[in-house]
């Protein structure tokens, strides 16, 4: 079982930048960080988890340059 995905996040007080193991189900969550206590937002993962197959709504659709002529 690899169920024990873990994010890194590092805390944004400067005074701290503590690297914290978060679990990834807590994605988009609160968490304090054990250094200072601060509440941090854990960012969503990005495009490359194949953990989620989220669909990509990525696609730049060029538009013709609609110059008239
Ligand atoms: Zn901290």
């Amino acid at each position: 079982m690899s169920e024990g995905k873990v994010i890194r996040i590092r805390c944004p007080n400067l005074a701290c930048q503590r690297v914290l193991a978060v679990p990834a189900h807590a994605r988009g969550k609160l968490v304090r960080c054990r250094g200072c206590s601060m509440t941090i937002r854990i960012p969503l993962p990005k495009k490359r988890d194949a953990e989620e197959a989220e669909e990509t709504e990525e696609t730049q659709e060029q538009e013709p340059a609609a110059g008239s002529a």
